[in-house]
Formats: structure tokens, C-alpha cells, sequence
């Protein structure tokens, strides 16, 4: 992994419980991924096949790349992250053998998540793209996700996307990315969620996270990860020269949220 410039994580490190709200995404990414590996039998009686991703679309910061690592948490697998820019910017030919490593490397470890990040960018350019290494790229990918003979079992495919609406229509057949899922910014609910997961393992006092949340409208999970780490960051510098653990509170929460700029409102 290391030699195509990835890297495992660690395995369960992150779970569902670690991704506030999304409930209506967690429940197809159950159905979709979990059960077919967790209740095999199941899926069989039925005459279902396991197989085919799931590609998520949404604005940034909202806990695509988060949930899909928490999806080989839930399962225990391997978790491993590929931005298709790293792969794009190879030299003709290369990308290619790049990519088909990678589906073997997922293949060798699995059962492995093997989630695709920028998506987008297999379209970004699609004029230049047909005569060139982009279009090659596009049918590897597209052959690697078909496999041949079963070589994708315990293989599962997430990806995740800003824009779904520039992408290839190959790529959303059967067995290919054949559930799109919009991953909305944090509702009120979800915002207290995320607060909460944000506060965890912190000194925070007084979170007060219904107050927060009201005041965090069109804030994604990361604009939200921001203020936490912006409140955190000046009262620690407070702490060091007082010497001693001062908390963090839910006004100074509140306050710093001013300062950050809601990321999600244009959606
Ligand atoms: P991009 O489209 O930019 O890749 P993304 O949707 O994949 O964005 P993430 O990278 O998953 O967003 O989110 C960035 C960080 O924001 C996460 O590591 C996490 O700390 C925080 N975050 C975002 N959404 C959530 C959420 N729903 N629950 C908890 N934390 C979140």
C-alpha cells in the first residue's frame, strides 16, 4: 500500500455512532453493504447478489469520506482511501496500472471498504478526456468494478462525489454505482449530534449543544469540527500559561461560531 502512496487504517477505528445524523444514509449503506456481508444466507435466500457500490454526493464537509471509513468500522474490514486526483495525475498509461494495483491490493486484503473520493475528477475534463489517459482511466475503473468471476467478493465499493451530475452514466449501472445517496448538510438534529461527537474526549462544560446548534444553521460537520477546534485552540493557550485545565464552555462554543464562516448555505 505504502508503495502507491496508501495507507490501511486502523481497523474499527471509526463506527457509526462517530457520524452524527445521516440516519437515512446509514440505513442504505445497512442494507446495501453491511447485511449482504454480515447475513450472506439471507441475501442468498432472496436471490439477491451482493455487489455494486454506493456513491454518495453532497457538500464538502459533510462526513462522506467519515462514513465511509465508518462503514469498514461496522464491519471490521479494511478501510482503504483513494483520491482519484492522486490517481489522475500520473503519466499516460501509468494511471491505469495504478488503479488496477489498487483493486488488487483491496482484493488481497479483503474484505476491504475501498472508498473513492473526487469522483468528479474522472469528469472534471471530459472533452480532452476521450482521446486521452482519462478515458482509459474511465474504462479501467469501470472494468475493475465489474471484476471477472467473483474477484470483487468481499471488495465494496464506496464513492463520493460534489458534483453527480458530470459523471459518466456507464458508471452508474448494475453493479457498478448503482445506489446514489445525497449526503444533506446536518439538520437542527443532526447538528446536536455532531456537537455532541465533537465534544467528546474534550474539557467542554455547560455544551448546551440545542444552543449551538440553533445558532450553526448551514454549518457542514467540518465548519462545526472548526469551531471546536478554534475555541479549544485559545483556551488551551490560556491553560498552558495559568498552568492548569481550563474547560471550554458552551457560550465560548457559541461565540466562536461567529467567527466561522457556514460552508453549506449555496446548497
Ligand atoms: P469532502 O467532500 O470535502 O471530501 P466530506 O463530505 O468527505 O467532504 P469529511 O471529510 O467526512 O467530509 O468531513 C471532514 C471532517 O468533518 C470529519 O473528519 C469530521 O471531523 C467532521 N464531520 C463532518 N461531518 C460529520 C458528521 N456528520 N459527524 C461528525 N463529524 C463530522
Amino acid at each position: 500500500a505504502r508503495e502507491l502512496g496508501l495507507e490501511f487504517s486502523k481497523k474499527g477505528e471509526v463506527k457509526f455512532e462517530d457520524v452524527g445524523g445521516m440516519e437515512a444514509v446509514k440505513e442504505n449503506i445497512r442494507m446495501k453493504i453491511i447485511y449482504p456481508i454480515e447475513k450472506p444466507e439471507l441475501f442468498k435466500a432472496y436471490g439477491k447478489k451482493a455487489g455494486g457500490g454506493v456513491l454518495m454526493y453532497g457538500p464538502p464537509g459533510c462526513g462522506k469520506t467519515l462514513l465511509a471509513k465508518a462503514t469498514a468500522g461496522e464491519i471490521e474490514s479494511n478501510f482503504l482511501s483513494v483520491g482519484l486526483h492522486q490517481v489522475l495525475d500520473m503519466y499516460i498509461g501509468q494511471s491505469e496500472q495504478k488503479l488496477h494495483q489498487i483493486f488488487e491490493l483491496a482484493r488481497k486484503y479483503a474484505p476491504t471498504v475501498l472508498f473513492f473520493d473526487e469522483v468528479d475528477a474522472l469528469a472534471a475534463d471530459r472533452r480532452d478526456m476521450r482521446q486521452s489517459a482519462g478515458r482509459g482511466l474511465i474504462n479501467q475503473l469501470l472494468a475493475e468494478m465489474d471484476g471477472a468471476n467473483g474477484e470483487n467478493e468481499g471488495v465494496l465499493i464506496l464513492g463520493a462525489t460534489n458534483a453527480p451530475w458530470h459523471l459518466d452514466s456507464a458508471f452508474l449501472r448494475p453493479g457498478r454505482f448503482d445506489r446514489l445517496l445525497f449526503v444533506p448538510p446536518p439538520d437542527l438534529e443532526a447538528r446536536k449530534e455532531v456537537v455532541r461527537i465533537h465534544a467528546r474526549e474534550k474539557p467542554v462544560v455547560n455544551l448546551e449543544e440545542d444552543v449551538l446548534a440553533k445558532k450553526t444553521d448551514g454549518f457542514s460537520g467540518a465548519d462545526l469540527r472548526a469551531v471546536f477546534d478554534q475555541a479549544v485552540e485559545s483556551t488551551m493557550e490560556e491553560a498552558m500559561k495559568k498552568g492548569k485545565v481550563i474547560p471550554v464552555t458552551g457560550k465560548m462554543l457559541a461565540k466562536t461560531a461567529k467567527q466561522v464562516k457556514p460552508s453549506t448555505r449555496k446548497w
